[in-house]
């Protein structure tokens, strides 16, 4: 077979925010394949930078009083430094503000600008008069048209749900000075994606480019018809200012993508590639090589419409394929600040936790779907201290001691009594074939269970032959130490079939069984040759003690505080158009959600109160018992309206006491600026003690 020749990239993490658990899941899942494809001899070049530009870079700068490159140069460090924490070893990791990006941009958007797909239109927009800045959705804020809400963001209302434009604000003002914006108008560059539809139509059908559930979604797109698209941004922004245009400059999202390239050319032109080769339209074609894009899937909008169609209109190659994996939650949930689940690679590591059981984890979980994975933390320790210490390492604890301290570190001919099992590990089909296709095919989860099985096999091998009994009787030696050979044989095998994933502990278990880097290549393996010398057990690997867990939750807990500038939350490359959780926004989580018992309830009596003139008295059925509930409902409801009828009401409110009796719980009811109340009621059919949920 060909060696396939791939240059392949991770999605840009946006430079104002730490690497977090979140955005681990693409790196491991692409360092994962990567690792895999070098075994199999393929030529892989893993490209990935910092998304350097846009507002929210420049005035988180700003808010530190640095400037932008010095900020982007710090965060490029750290990241750097978490990615190496973490074994995602890159071939070039750069920067988006580098000359070679400059430079592609530049080059591109000539291209596109003589084939004709570049217009300029003037646009309205919202305009921040005391900084002199047009203002990105995400940092406009006013009232939700819809709900009402306050503090909602330019794009979506994050109690309601509904979107919306900037203008449909009610009362906005300035996230970044407080003011009022004013309306104003500028001249934009757009590039025009619509004229691209037939390409894109094409493109996203042909073989495999696109996992099914990506190209279903973007013939919703193709549907609701592809929009022209705003790829300039004026001063002051900080990006590449467009050629021939003073004061405008190019969108974050134009010249983030062509990052890919400015990384790789910056690899070529240090390990003397042929850049051309893996990226000119005609070049790429001829030598077969192959551009794949491991993506979140937020941004297959921006990976599947616009770039596939920039680089086609500009004469470059497009991806061979285009991965979309979905989002991380923790224990089941969005990841929280103050749940402490917002938990960066830095604290992870310097709690003392091993990078490699997160990529075993992240492994076990993770399949070729946009599907959402979770990292819940119980499972966690769980699988690490049953599947890689008690399964794995345990294989050559057991048998390591013997071969050194009876048989001078030294293997021996092999047991006849394992031969089918070695046999199966050996073959292609059982093993290197099977779980080869499932790396390559990003099904991890199945492929870290058949590994599983095989371990399961070598342990029950080691029950029934009991080496440690064999040791008692001197007769039994040879057994003894054919067994034991046989034993860390097959971990051998299984120790190249995890590599891709745990490539630390890979290279510990082949120091300790003293090979060379061939033997840790993929395929057919033989014995190793009685009389080869093993070196002395240390411990591959230590459990988790759920200790550990605990402090890591402890110290990744923040205060709430309101951001002044929206950082991206879940994901890597989201600029300044995403959503946070945090205090100011209002929002509350299910578990929040959840701690308030709704119930249905019937109004079984109904007075007035004494001396109240908005309180009446009712009596309320829950299914199980009555409850006591006062109402300020006198305004709009005659008791005798009410008795029998259904309605809602928080049965774990605290009891509270007022001056005519206790009320044990609260009706629900709507009211808004105009006069009038009305009591909630289910539709029918629903019983008093139901739950509402
Ligand atoms: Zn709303």
């Amino acid at each position: 077979m060909n060696k396939r020749r791939i240059f392949l990239t991770s999605a840009l993490p946006y430079a104002n925010g730490a690497i977090h658990l979140g955005h681990l899941v693409e790196y491991i899942q692409t360092d994962i394949w990567v690792r895999f494809q070098r075994m199999q001899g393929n030529e892989v070049h893993y490209c990935c930078a910092d998304d350097t530009h846009g507002t929210a870079i420049m005035l988180r700068a700003e808010q530190e009083g640095i400037t932008p490159e010095r900020l982007i140069a710090r965060v490029l460090e750290e990241h750097q430094r978490d990615f190496a924490g973490f074994h995602v070893e890159f071939d070039n990791y750069y920067s988006t503000h580098s000359p070679e990006n400059r430079e592609l941009s530049h080059e591109f958007y000539r291209r596109l600008d003589a084939a004709g797909m570049i217009e300029r239109r003037s646009i309205e927009q919202y305009y921040d008069p005391v900084r002199d800045l047009f203002l990105p959705d995400r940092f406009i804020k006013g009232e939700c048209p819809k709900c009402g809400a306050r503090d909602q963001y330019g794009d979506a209302c994050e109690v309601c749900g509904a979107t919306y434009s900037p203008t449909d604000l009610k009362n906005p003002y300035s996230a970044v000075s407080g003011a009022k914006p004013v309306r104003k108008e500028s001249e934009h560059f757009f590039f025009k994606l619509g004229k691209c539809t037939d390409f894109l139509k094409r493109w996203t059908r042909s073989l495999d480019t696109l996992q099914p559930e990506a190209a279903n979604k973007l013939d919703e797109w193709f549907k609701a018809g592809l929009a022209d698209w705003d790829i300039s941004r004026d001063a002051p922004y900080f990006g590449f200012e467009i050629p021939g245009a003073p004061g405008k400059y190019f969108y974050v999202w134009l010249d983030a993508p062509i990052g890919y390239f400015a990384s790789f050319k910056n690899l070529c032109a240090r390990e003397k590639l042929d850049f051309a080769e893996f990226t000119d339209a005609v070049k790429s074609k001829d030598a077969g090589t192959e551009m794949i894009h491991f993506i979140g899937k937020d941004i297959l909008y921006f990976h599947t419409l616009f770039w596939p169609a920039m680089l086609e209109k500009a004469g470059f190659r497009t991806p061979t394929y285009v991965y979309a994996h979905g989002f991380l939650t923790v224990n089941g949930e969005k990841m929280s600040k103050s749940r402490g689940t917002f938990i960066t690679a830095e604290s992870y590591l310097k709690q003392g936790l091993n990078p490699e059981w997160l990529r075993y984890y992240y492994a076990a979980k993770l399949g070729p779907t946009m599907g959402d994975i979770d990292l819940s933390f119980e499972d966690f320790v769980a699988r690490v201290n049953s599947d890689l210490v008690g399964k794995y390492a345990n294989i050559a604890s057991r048998c390591a001691g013997f071969i050194q301290n009876r048989f001078e570190g030294k293997l021996s001919e092999l047991h006849m009594g394992a031969e089918r099992l070695r046999l199966k590990m050996q073959s292609n089909d059982h093993c290197w074939s099977l779980i080869g296709r499932l790396y390559a095919d990003r099904e991890y989860g199945k492929a870290v269970r058949e590994i599983g099985r095989f371990l399961d096999e070598i342990n029950q091998y080691i029950d029934e032959h009991k080496p440690w009994e064999l040791a008692k009787v001197e007769v039994d030696s040879g057994k003894l130490h054919q067994v034991c050979t046989t034993a860390l044989t097959l971990f051998w095998y299984t120790t190249v079939l995890l590599r891709p994933i745990l490539p630390d502990t890979a290279e510990k278990a082949r120091r300790f069984l003293n090979l060379t880097g061939d033997h840790m290549k993929w395929g057919q393996y033989n014995a190793l040759p009685p009389g080869h010398v093993i070196n002395r057990y240390e411990h591959l690997m230590t459990r988790v003690d759920p200790k550990q867990i605990t402090t890591l939750i402890e110290a990744s807990k923040e205060s709430l505080q309101p951001a002044p500038i929206p950082h991206s939350q879940q994901r890597h490359a989201q600029h300044q158009e995403q959503t946070v959780e945090t205090a100011a926004s209002g929002a509350i989580s299910i578990a929040d959600f959840n701690k308030v018992d709704l119930r249905i309830a019937r109004i079984v009596g109904a007075e007035h109160v004494e001396g109240a003139d908005k309180l009446l008295k009712l009596t309320l059925d829950l299914g199980g018992g009555a409850k006591t509930v006062f109402a300020g409902i006198k305004s709009a409801y005659q008791p005798e309206q009410l008795v029998g009828r259904l309605t809602v009401v928080v049965a774990n409110l605290a009891p509270r006491k007022m001056k005519f009796g206790v009320s044990e719980g609260m009706v629900l009811a709507a009211s808004g600026d105009s006069p009038g109340l009305f009591l909630l009621s289910p539709d029918s059919g629903a019983q008093p003690g139901m739950k509402v949920k």
